[in-house]
């Protein structure tokens, strides 16, 4: 048995961890998409490697509110995947230096783009709803547009046709992964969620046709 069927399937990588000497970190999947357990890992010998590893771990148990079980591995509490928000949760812990602190961010953002505040409240049962201080169809759109980043780098689903609330398929709640991914979720295309909406109804169109 080779040591890559031990250590399960590689899911991301920091190729060179810049505040720690350049090494690679990898995270990896054991078990089931349905029920994972995660693995935080390094190949180097170098001294200190391991206690980056750990800081790592931690931070994605305060970034991302995952949690160590007894062999030192990370899972969500609720026992569901979350695949794509636990690398970026592994990402975004890789890129703190033992200085900086591991805060859980906040559910609100300041919207560069529209210049307003945004707002997630969680609704319980997994659903958030994206809020903005603002109104009016630029307010709307905008909700609308964060929430489909939420959508999308969540892997959460719609609920009920609505444009503003999205939610978790496992039904818990993820505040500290809603905060982490809100940071981003403006930036992600409008266009995505609409391909998306207009591929369920059978109506997608040619990106040439896109505008
Ligand atoms: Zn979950």
């Amino acid at each position: 048995m080779g040591q890559t069927v031990d250590i399960g399937k590689r899911i991301e990588l920091v190729p060179m961890d810049p505040h720690f000497h350049d090494i690679t970190i990898a995270l990896y999947q054991q078990g089931p998409d349905e029920s994972p357990l995660f693995l935080v890992h390094t190949y180097s010998q170098m001294e200190g490697a391991q206690e980056r590893i750990q800081f790592a771990i931690e931070a994605m148990t305060r970034m991302g509110n995952l949690i160590v079980t007894a062999n030192g591995m990370l899972q969500f509490p609720c026992g569901s995947g979350h695949q794509l928000a636990c690398r970026r949760t592994f990402l975004e812990s890789c890129k703190l230096s033992p200085n900086d602190s591991a805060e859980p961010r906040p559910l609100q953002i300041l919207d560069r783009k529209s210049g307003m505040t945004i707002t997630v409240d969680s609704l319980g049962q997994g659903i958030y709803q994206v809020k903005a201080d603002g109104e009016g169809r630029r307010a709307d759109r905008r909700v609308s547009a964060i929430a489909g980043g939420l959508l999308k780098l969540g892997e959460m689903e719609e609920v009920d046709g609505t444009l503003d609330k999205v939610a978790f398929p496992c039904g818990h709640s993820h505040d500290a992964l809603v905060g982490l991914l809100l940071v981003r979720a403006p930036n992600v295309r409008a266009i995505v969620r609409e391909q998306e909406m207009a591929a369920s109804r059978g109506v997608l169109a040619a990106p040439s046709q896109q505008n």
